[in-house]
């Protein structure tokens, strides 16, 4: 079968491998049908492997050459044996996160945050960019009938996105205004969330002229650029002089960080979903005299992928906007992955192509800002 597997840094080959065998106990096997390429993929591409495990995964037991996909939907061609929730022709999204269930994060309950925290699409021979993958069953997440499957790729980004608002309180804050800094694929899905989840204004801080763009259309109530607008001044403008309830760090430089830090309220909370190649700093005598939150997000917990589809199919949350363009999977390096190297890009640049969707943020964007 086909599959692109990933080699090592700027070496990814869409190859021919020995298809699956059939599924073992508690396993199903799926045929992928759209794959979302994300940041952390193109990040493995241009400077990994970091993500990815150059030694054997403790979980998995697999090393490089590993194939790709960790956000993808597909249908369920053969369960295995004690499989019962799952059956051939159901159409899935796939919850790609591994853990090992015996550390003090999994123990506490956390799985998210595992010692050893590993992927479907990154950790070994399952991946979605593959004519076929064998997962645990737990790992696939039943789509509604009628569910369409390209928006089926999208449940996993819009469920870090779905995480990350519910770490920020939203649920014990009656939060009417936020502030999103940075418009990349998960700056734009947690616009969405927040939306979806009734906060009223919502601030986005971007500076590509498309990402704005796509922002505004999305529903931002304010879109603004920080090389030319006062991002501070504007939010405290619009709350009474207190500033925004809560803040989304989606850009990952250092600016874009102290924005959305200085950008919230006394009492207010900062989310982090950014992944860091340097270590930011934090003004912690903000965080004092504000009394500030300041939260981490991580992919997300048992739940959400339910809730986001849920979400996603009575029409509350309607991400159709993201996905720019397709491409076929024989495609991808040339189409998808070249166009982003060599850096740095232009601002403007088309950000399209996608085995599903998008317009990933990757950090050439921003540094200029
Ligand atoms: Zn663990």
């Amino acid at each position: 079968m086909r599959a692109v597997r990933y080699h090592g840094r700027g070496d990814i080959r869409v190859e021919e491998i020995q298809e699956p065998g059939s599924c073992g106990m508690g396993e199903v096997k799926i045929r992928p049908a759209f794959v979302g390429i994300c940041g952390s993929d193109i990040h493995e591409y241009l400077h990994g492997p970091s993500t990815i495990p150059s030694t054997t995964h403790p979980i998995t037991g697999e090393k490089i050459p590993v194939t790709l996909g960790h956000e993808f939907s597909g249908t369920i061609t053969e369960v295995g044996e004690g499989v019962t929730r799952l059956h051939v022709g159901d159409n899935v999204a796939i919850k790609p996160n591994l853990f090992d269930g015996g550390c003090a994060a999994c123990l506490g309950g956390w799985v998210n945050c595992c010692d050893n925290l590993g992927f479907v699409g990154f950790s070994g021979s399952a991946g979605g960019l593959s004519d076929y993958a064998v997962v645990k069953e737990n790992r696939a997440v039943k789509l509604p009938e009628g569910f369409e499957l390209d928006l089926g790729a999208l449940v996993e980004p819009l469920t870090v996105a779905w995480h990350a608002v519910n770490r920020s309180s939203i649920q014990n804050v009656h939060a009417r205004t936020a502030l999103v800094v940075g418009a990349g694929p998960i700056g734009l899905a947690v616009l969405l969330v927040l939306k979806a989840r009734g906060v009223e204004n919502i601030v986005v801080v971007e500076v590509a002229s498309q990402r704005r763009e796509l922002a505004s259309s999305l529903g931002a109530t304010r879109v603004l650029d920080p090389r030319t607008e006062d991002v501070v001044a504007t939010v405290r403008a619009m709350t009474g002089n207190a500033g925004a309830d809560i803040a989304f760090e989606c850009s990952a430089v250092q600016a874009g960080l102290d924005t959305a830090l200085k950008g919230i309220r006394a009492r207010g909370t900062m989310t982090i979903l950014s992944l860091w190649s340097d270590k930011p700093a934090i003004d912690a005598f903000d965080v004092v005299l504000g009394e500030k939150h300041v939260v981490g997000s991580v992919i997300y917990e048992d739940g959400e992928f339910e809730a986001v589809i849920d979400a996603m199919w009575s029409g509350k949350l309607n991400p159709r906007a993201l996905i720019t363009s397709k491409i076929r999977m024989e495609d991808i390096v040339e189409k998808r992955l070249q166009i982003l190297n060599p850096r740095p890009r232009q601002p403007d640049q088309d950000l399209g192509g996608h085995f599903g969707m998008k317009v990933r943020d990757i950090q050439g964007e921003w540094d200029e800002y």
